[in-house]
């Protein structure tokens, strides 16, 4: 088995690849092919943090596998990434274990991949100005994803911690080129904005549908569990509704959860998977005034197909650290 760190992982993994192998994944699952179930986790003793395991399938004769890793809101107090743990991939024909691959760079990389392959297909073509919420391992890897798919000319970060926003800024124009705003509340990052991007681990909404104008596209990402919400149901029913996986969204997005118990939208409400896309199945964006709307949840088959083009490639590279698992 092939042990693959975390730096390993950044190298083997360009955000443009990962793009290319979500969408393949996502294109997968929408036509029935894989196994998803939903995720499922433990919430430790004294709310100290989460264990979460994310087991899934790739379509047949495709490797299957699953994510491991703790979520730890308090990890960064000491320099730690939030999501920490492996994904460990599986040789459909023996069963045997190719890999265990560092978690907290593919999901920094394949959750932002997965927000950028949603922009591309469905926020508008000449969109320019980006707003991100949140100042974290997301926020950083949706910087890299939104500039992959479009030619931003203006970029706007806000996040709770001002220090926390001016150091990614800062850290971010020297590795892009390019200017970045640090704003000091929620409406200056989203006024005039196409894309938006929320990244962060709020429990109540940071974001309300009244600052939403036509044309907008949001990509939030960072509520993953029913009790946690980074929208007011305003925003669900302003907005079309795009998600990676239907059962994903109605068992775990909080304020989609909320907007139907509060009778803002109804069971027959329209939401559309990527992967429908991406299949043809759904033209994506219908105007330039529409405001479209990807609630990203995260799913173990963008995990498991990320590790694998990293094995592959860490094989034909000599990269990684072989051991003799089985003994
Ligand atoms: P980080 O810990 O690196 O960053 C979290 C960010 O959220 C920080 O900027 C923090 O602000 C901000 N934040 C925390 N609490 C609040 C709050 N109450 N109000 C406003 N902002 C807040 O986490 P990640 O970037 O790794 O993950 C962010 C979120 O995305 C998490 O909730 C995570 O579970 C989710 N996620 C979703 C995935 C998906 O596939 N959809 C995949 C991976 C993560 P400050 O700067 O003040 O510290």
């Amino acid at each position: 088995m092939l042990i693959i760190n975390h730096s390993q992982v950044r190298e083997l993994l360009p955000m443009s690849d990962c793009i290319a192998t979500v969408a393949e994944a996502l294109a997968a699952l929408s036509r029935g092919e894989g196994l998803q179930p939903l995720r499922d986790g433990l919430l430790l003793p004294d709310h100290q943090g989460v264990l979460a395991w994310m087991p899934g399938s790739l379509a047949s004769g495709k490797p299957f596998g699953i994510k491991v890793l703790s979520v730890f809101d308090r990890a960064a107090d000491f320099g730690l990434d939030s999501h920490q743990g492996g994904v460990m991939i599986f040789d459909p024909e023996q069963g045997r274990p190719l890999a265990l691959v560092e978690a907290g760079a593919i999901t920094a990389v394949r959750t932002a991949a997965v927000s950028a392959l949603a922009t591309d297909r469905i926020a508008r073509k000449d969109a320019s100005t980006l707003a991100i919420l949140g100042a974290g391992t997301q926020a950083r890897s949706h910087v890299e994803a939104m500039l992959a798919v479009r030619p931003l000319k203006q970029i706007r970060l806000w996040s709770r911690t001002t220090a926390n926003t001016e150091r990614l800024a800062a850290e971010q124009m020297a590795k892009h080129d390019t200017k970045i705003e640090v704003v000091a509340d929620v409406a200056s990052a989203v006024e005039g904005a196409d894309i938006i991007c929320t990244t962060t681990s709020a429990r109540e909404p940071i974001l309300a549908g009244e600052l939403l104008e036509p044309g907008m596209h949001v990509n939030a990402v960072g509520a993953s569990i029913p009790s946690m919400r980074e929208l007011d149901v305003d925003v669900v029913r302003k907005a079309t509704l795009f998600t990676d996986r239907r059962e994903s969204l109605t068992n775990e997005a909080g304020e989609y959860i909320r907007a139907l118990e509060q009778g803002v939208i109804d069971d027959d409400h329209s939401v559309t998977e990527i992967g429908e896309i991406l299949n043809d199945a759904h033209p994506g964006r219908t105007s330039t005034r529409e405001i479209t709307l990807f609630r990203s949840l995260g799913l173990a088959v963008e995990d498991i197909a990320s590790a694998q083009l990293v094995y592959e490639r860490a094989v034909q590279r000599g990269i990684g650290t072989r051991i003799d698992f089985a003994g």
